[in-house]
C-alpha cells in the first residue's frame, strides 16, 4: 500500500511529498518536531504531545501553523490514509521557506508542516524488550536548550552511531559531573539496590519526555519510591536495573552499559512491569 504524507495543507503520495530547498529545516535544522505512538489505531497522550510542540514553537518563537484542533483532525487523518493500528505519527514544523538568512525571515513567512505515519511491528518491540538493550555513555556535547524538542538532533545522530558502531542500540549522554542527562533519543532511568526508581529531573538539561511524564504516574501507582535526581554513570553501572523510555519503545529494559552487565544482565522486574502497565496510565483518544 502506498503511504501518504500531509505537506502544507495537501495529502500527497510519499514520493512526491517535497518541500522546498530553502526550507528553513533544510538550511537550518530551524524546526521543531513531535512524535506519538500510535496503538489499536489510537493516539496515545495525543493532548500532552501537541502541548509540548506548542511550547517548542513557542520557546523557538516559530509560528503555530494550525490550531490543536486542526492538528488533531490532520494527525487522526493521516493514520486512517496510510491505515495505522499500531505504529506511530510524527509531525515536523520549520520557520519556512526563505532566501537564505541566519536571521528570522519576514513576519509573513508561513511555517512548512509535514505530517508522517507507518506501523511498527509490536512483535518484534515485544521480543527486544524481553531481550533488553546495550548502552553505551558519551560526553554530552549538545546546547544547552535540549529542553526544545528540535530537528537539530547532529549530536543526537552522531552518537547514535557511536553506539550502532558499538554494537549498542543507544547512547546515554552524560554531563560535565559525570551524571547522566538522557538517551540520545529517549528517557535515562535506573532502579537503585534499594529499589528505588532513579531519573534525571527535567530541567533543561533534558528533554521532559511525555512517556516519562506518565511512567511518574505509573511508578506511584505501583507503589514505587520515585528519587528524581541526576545519577551517575558509577551508579547506573551497579544498579539493580536500567530502562529507557520513548513513545516509540515505551519502556525498554537496558541489560549492558559500556559492556558490563546490569544486574543479573536480563530485563528486571520493575522495567517489565512498568512497560506492562504504562497504558493504563495514558491518555486514550
Ligand atoms: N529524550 C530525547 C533526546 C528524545 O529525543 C526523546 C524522544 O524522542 C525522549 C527523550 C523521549 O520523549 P518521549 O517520551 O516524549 O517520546
Amino acid at each position: 500500500m502506498s503511504r501518504i504524507a500531509y505537506v502544507n495543507g495537501r495529502y500527497v503520495p510519499r514520493r512526491d511529498a517535497m518541500v522546498h530547498i530553502e526550507d528553513r529545516g533544510y538550511q537550518f535544522a530551524d524546526g521543531v518536531y513531535e512524535l506519538w505512538e500510535v496503538r489499536g489505531g489510537r493516539m496515545v497522550d495525543e493532548r500532552r504531545h501537541l502541548d509540548r510542540l506548542m511550547r517548542s514553537l513557542n520557546e523557538l518563537q516559530i509560528a503555530v501553523p494550525m490550531a490543536p484542533t486542526a492538528f488533531s483532525l490532520v494527525l487522526r487523518e493521516t493514520i486512517r490514509r496510510n491505515r495505522v493500528r499500531n505504529g506511530i505519527i510524527y509531525v515536523q514544523v520549520t520557520r519556512g521557506v526563505a532566501r537564505r538568512d541566519h536571521a528570522f525571515p519576514p513576519p509573513e513567512t508561513q511555517p512548512s508542516l509535514v505530517v508522517t505515519a507507518r506501523s511498527l511491528d509490536l512483535e518484534a518491540n515485544e521480543r527486544l524488550a524481553a531481550q533488553g538493550v546495550a548502552v553505551v555513555t558519551l560526553p554530552d556535547n549538545r546546547w544547552a536548550r535540549v529542553d526544545i524538542k528540535t530537528i537539530s538532533l547532529l549530536p543526537n545522530v552522531l552518537a547514535k552511531q557511536a553506539a550502532r558502531l558499538q554494537g549498542a542500540r543507544e547512547a546515554w549522554f552524560v554531563d560535565r559531573d559525570g551524571r547522566v542527562t538522557e538517551g540520545a533519543s529517549t528517557n535515562a532511568w535506573i532502579v537503585t539496590a534499594d529499589g528505588k526508581v532513579v531519573t534525571r529531573p527535567a530541567d533543561n538539561g533534558i528533554l521532559r519526555g511525555i512517556t516519562r511524564t506518565v511512567l511518574v504516574e505509573a511508578i506511584k501507582a505501583h507503589g514505587l519510591v520515585l528519587d528524581e535526581r541526576a545519577f551517575t554513570v558509577a551508579e547506573a553501572r551497579t544498579a539493580r536495573e536500567a530502562f529507557v523510555t520513548a513513545a516509540s519503545q515505551i519502556v525498554m529494559p537496558v541489560v549492558r552499559i559500556d559492556g558490563q552487565p546490569v544486574g543479573d544482565g536480563k530485563p528486571g522486574p520493575v522495567a517489565r512491569a512498568l512497560r506492562r502497565d504504562f497504558h493504563r496510565h495514558s491518555e486514550w483518544t
